[in-house]
């Protein structure tokens, strides 16, 4: 199944390229504050699954280019991030610090849009801002210390991610927490449409150019592994998105690019790239000059 939100808070199923609106079997309330409704949504998944796929096939087909597409899910009770997760990326970054020994972080839930946003370049002259292609996981059944060999038990879906960042030394939550820096999307793709999560292809290009293509099975930690790790440290819970690294081939996105991700069987957006008058502060005065190992 592929779940979209889309115009305002309203739920839908994709099928044959359209979006059905599948809102009230749903049980979401479009345009509601704080927009908590996906994440009850994917707490009760297995009992609202049958009525979901009932609605679907009543609904009028939306041509998908006639949606805005939104965040899935635009206010999680986190948004966690492993760094240097894949070992070509540690070599162009000239870092021991992988994800094996540093762990996870976390990224401001704002941060969050969907595949029909803009990312929005903060203006911080001296910095670069780079894009990451990664796959974004969803945890379905929350739970604490779990076990690797049980994780999958866990995962909801999976979806494109990029998680964008400003080059530099400073904290980490603080370089990939402005607005618009974590683009998911174009959907979530139900962890039973994914036959195997340690063998997906994933690939980013800005503008025409190809910067990225890797497999999970070249990441550091992998999927169970990231669970295990993460609910040993804190809670999970359902609708919790764990962005899972990014390979080699990092780069700067500018105003005018448009950055395209596809990840194999699960979706590929595409989305612009523009200037913002926000984001100038103390912290990031200092010029920070990237160079690739
Ligand atoms: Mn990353």
């Amino acid at each position: 199944m592929k779940i979209v939100r889309f115009d305002g808070g309203r739920i839908g199923l994709v099928i044959d390229g359209t979006v059905r609106d599948v809102t009230d079997a749903a049980g979401v309330e479009p345009r509601e504050w704080p927009p908590v409704g996906p994440v009850r949504l994917i707490a009760e998944f297995d009992s609202r699954r049958g009525a979901l796929e009932a609605a679907a096939v009543t609904a009028p087909p939306i041509p998908l280019d006639n949606v805005e597409l939104e965040p899935m899910i635009p206010w999680p009770n986190k948004l966690l991030a492993y760094p240097v997760n894949y070992r070509d990326h540690a070599a162009e970054m000239a870092t021991a610090g992988l994800a094996s020994v540093q762990g996870f972080f976390l990224k401001a839930n704002s941060s969050l849009c969907g595949a029909g946003a803009t990312i929005e370049i903060p203006d911080l002259p001296g910095r670069e801002v780079h894009h990451e292609c990664e796959i974004g996981l969803i945890i379905g059944k929350g739970g604490r210390q779990i076990a690797a060999e049980n994780a999958y038990e866990h995962v909801f879906g999976y979806c494109c991610l990029l998680d964008i960042t400003v080059r530099g030394k400073e904290e980490r939550v603080m370089r990939k927490s402005y607005e618009t820096f974590t683009p998911i999307g174009p959907w979530i793709t139900t962890a039973d449409e994914v036959p195997d999560p340690a063998n997906i292809d994933m690939k980013l290009w800005v503008n025409d150019e190809l910067r990225q293509s890797a497999n999970t099975r070249d990441l550091i930690v992998d999927i169970p592994n990231m669970i295990a790790i993460a609910s040993a440290a804190t809670t999970l819970y359902p609708g919790d998105i764990i962005c899972t690294g990014t390979p080699a081939g990092v780069g700067r996105i500018v105003a005018g690019d448009v950055v395209t991700i596809e990840v194999d069987g699960i979706g590929r957006m595409s989305l612009p790239v523009a200037d913002s008058r926000y984001g100038r502060n103390a912290v990031f005065a200092k010029p920070y000059q990237f160079v690739r190992a």
